[in-house]
């Protein structure tokens, strides 16, 4: 159904001979009423009262049904649930080396579980430092606080609003132990150039491919650049058991010891005792019978993502003023969402005024990405992270203070960033919309 809409759409435009694609058709002619000779230059906004470039916007259909009725109907034929030795946690982690090719993988509660762990197994503690953005997730951050460990973080690249490795590089002291990339929106780090700095300094490099499920970089899977790939399955991630994580690593150093750090720190391979201190981070098997019946899923919805978000940079790459999020062109973004700038000098109106007629011309978008770098938020001002107080600072472990932290190009982003939303059930002709309504509204703000 949708795809017959989308059909008779392209026609139509066929039939009024480009005509509509150049913005010559007034609003009236544009709904298929009436045919007009003399044209206005360009059709009032939508927001002013004209038509809106877009019709509809296709939606995501549920994203679940026969395979995961199978997995769990499979699963309440077993005569435990707990995940050690459970046949649909041994079938998602077996699928996950299809995405992700890792010797050890561990499966977990959430994506934010993945990352402690793998921040605990690096032996990261007390005063000790991570590099990382301000600009994702608190789930980046949470389980390096838990450690006593302080976030430090970088600036970021403007279009890729993926870290800057100079700044990363600029940032490090001798108390830094790690870097976590955070592949933001599915689009991949500098991979080469932090696993450099990271070797350089000795440090360890996770990867926070939360948002990146199916992403490449220059060809290899996202996660097998870094010594730790983390991995969310929470329900707006690509794949989705409603909640979970998978935290994967092939490093000796690190990947057999892993999964103590995400189960109370029981070593259920050599029995031993307790030797480290850890929480109770697993998944059980319902959630992975049905993440592993999503799995098979992912290539369709990374390719398609792929492709979608790719033509739209390819439609608005040309307006001015506009910049588009940047993809190398060797790498494989997986658009968890697409996020393009505006030049604020470029346009005569500001980044809401350009956000509100855009949402008006019916694409399905928001301002920005969060709210503000995670520095600003209350949290991190207070330094409050343990019941208002943040013991490692009191200690003098650490000097930070989140009051004086500024990553200017991080802020620029989240001020002037609008984000379209890409999803694997859009069309061509939905993206092609969405590039028109942009053009449309920049030359209107044009300065
Ligand atoms: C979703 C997300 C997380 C946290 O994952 P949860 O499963 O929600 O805990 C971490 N980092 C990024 C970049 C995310 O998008």
């Amino acid at each position: 159904m949708r795809e017959s809409r989308s059909l008779s759409r392209r026609e139509f435009v066929a039939g009024t001979s480009g005509l509509l694609m150049t913005g010559a058709v007034p609003a009236v002619a544009a709904l298929g009423g009436e045919k007009t000779a003399s044209a206005p230059a360009q059709s009032p906004l939508a927001i002013h009262g004209g038509s809106k470039t877009v019709e509809t916007v296709p939606s995501l259909p549920r994203r679940w049904g026969d395979p995961e009725r199978e997995q769990l109907d499979e699963m309440l034929k077993q005569d435990s649930l707990f995940y050690w030795g459970g046949p649909r946690t041994r079938l998602l982690v077996e699928r996950f080396r299809q995405v992700c090719p890792l010797k050890y993988v561990h499966t977990c509660s959430s994506g934010t579980a993945a990352i402690h762990i793998a921040v605990a197994a690096a032996g990261i503690g007390p005063g000790d430092e991570v590099i990382t953005t301000a600009v994702t997730d608190p789930g980046t951050v949470i389980g390096v606080l838990y450690q006593q460990a302080v976030p430090v973080f970088a600036d970021l690249g403007r279009s890729t609003y993926n870290l800057d490795v100079e700044d990363v590089k600029r940032r490090i002291t001798p108390k830094t132990k790690a870097i976590i990339a955070v592949h933001l929106g599915g689009n991949p780090c500098d991979l080469d150039a932090l696993k450099a700095v990271a070797e350089q300094h000795n440090l360890v490099l996770i990867e926070d491919c939360a948002q990146a499920w199916g992403a490449k970089y220059r060809g290899r899977p996202i996660g097998t650049v870094g010594h730790f790939a983390c991995f969310s399955l929470q329900d707006s991630k690509h794949v989705t058991c409603g909640d979970g994580g998978i935290v994967a690593s092939s490093d000796e150093r690190f990947g057999p010891i892993m999964a103590r750090f995400g189960d109370k720190g029981y070593d259920r391979v050599k029995g031993l005792g307790l030797n480290v201190f850890a929480t109770n981070y697993r998944m059980s098997e319902p959630q992975a019978a049905v993440a592993a019946a999503q799995l098979p899923r992912l290539e369709k919805i990374a390719q398609r993502r792929s492709e979608l978000g790719n033509l739209l940079t390819e439609k608005i790459a040309h307006i001015p003023g506009i910049l588009p999020h940047q993809v190398h062109p060797q790498d494989r973004c997986v658009y968890w969402f697409y996020m393009f700038r505006i030049e604020p000098k470029a346009f005569r109106g500001n980044r809401g005024e350009f956000f509100k007629a855009l949402r008006a011309e019916g694409v399905s978008c928001a301002s920005g990405y969060i709210g503000k770098p995670l520095y600003r938020e209350p949290v991190f001002q207070n330094h409050g992270f343990f019941a208002g107080r943040w013991p490692v600072k009191e200690l003098g472990l650490t000097t930070i203070d989140y009051t004086k932290h500024s990553n200017p190009e991080a802020e620029a982003i989240l001020a002037t960033g609008i984000r379209v939303t890409i999803h694997e059930a859009m069309t061509e002709d939905y993206i092609l919309d969405v590039a028109k309504a942009i053009e449309k509204i920049a030359r209107f703000y044009a300065a």
